[in-house]
């Protein structure tokens, strides 16, 4: 579960509801609700599988 860090939206999204690229910065999804980047951590298990945390580290971003 992701949470939109910008402020006034704060939607919740599944995995399957976003597309997570790198935009040069880093992975991020942008909020299909607003379009605020919101940064994420990719993680490879030892069986291949990858998932994805939300990176609450770093401020959240306007879609400007
Ligand atoms: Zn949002």
């Amino acid at each position: 579960m992701f949470t939109c860090r910008n402020q006034p939206c704060g939607a919740q999204w599944e995995l399957s509801d976003v597309v997570i690229k790198n935009e040069g910065q880093g992975l991020l999804f942008r909020c299909p609700m607003c379009g605020a980047r919101n940064k994420v951590i990719r993680h490879d298990a030892p069986d291949g599988t990858v998932t994805y945390e939300q990176d609450n580290s770093i401020p959240p971003k306007s879609a400007q």
